[in-house]
């Protein structure tokens, strides 16, 4: 165990079904196991990082998630390479998951930074980043 990895992220969500199946399927693909759960929350865990869904409180529905507001804007995950993220946007597209920057897509994070970025239910960004290639 290294000190100062993020021991786990745990995030409210505002229907519980829709984000475990989203997390479910997207955590899995990249090799966590489902580690939680009940009723109201799961979490999946790779390594020694463990990532938490909970059901939030009806009462605090009032005011959805936004990413450009104080607060989380976003969670980016290892790809192993450029072909992983390949894959992951295919899938995504096939699961009709929103890919945010099309236009710019795989370089919206700039020329050397090979990434796929996407929503999850709550529209929470998402992002799938390979390792930067050694230059010589
Ligand atoms: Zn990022």
């Amino acid at each position: 165990m290294a000190e100062g990895l993020l021991h786990h992220v745990e995030i409210y969500v505002s229907d519980i079904k829709k984000s475990t199946a989203f997390w479910g399927w997207f955590l899995q693909e990249l090799g966590y196991h489902s580690y939680q759960k009940w009723d109201k929350g799961e979490s999946w865990k790779l390594g020694e990082t463990y990532l938490v869904f909970v059901q939030a409180d009806e009462r605090y529905l009032d005011e959805p998630y936004h990413r450009c507001r104080t607060g989380l804007n976003h969670l980016a995950f290892h790809a192993a390479s450029r072909e992983r993220v390949d894959e992951m946007t295919v899938k995504l597209k096939e699961k009709r998951i929103n890919i945010l920057y099309e236009n710019l897509h795989p370089f919206a994070g700039g020329e050397d930074y090979y990434a796929v970025y996407f929503e999850d239910p709550d529209r929470i960004k998402v992002e799938f980043v390979a390792p930067a290639l050694l230059t010589q």
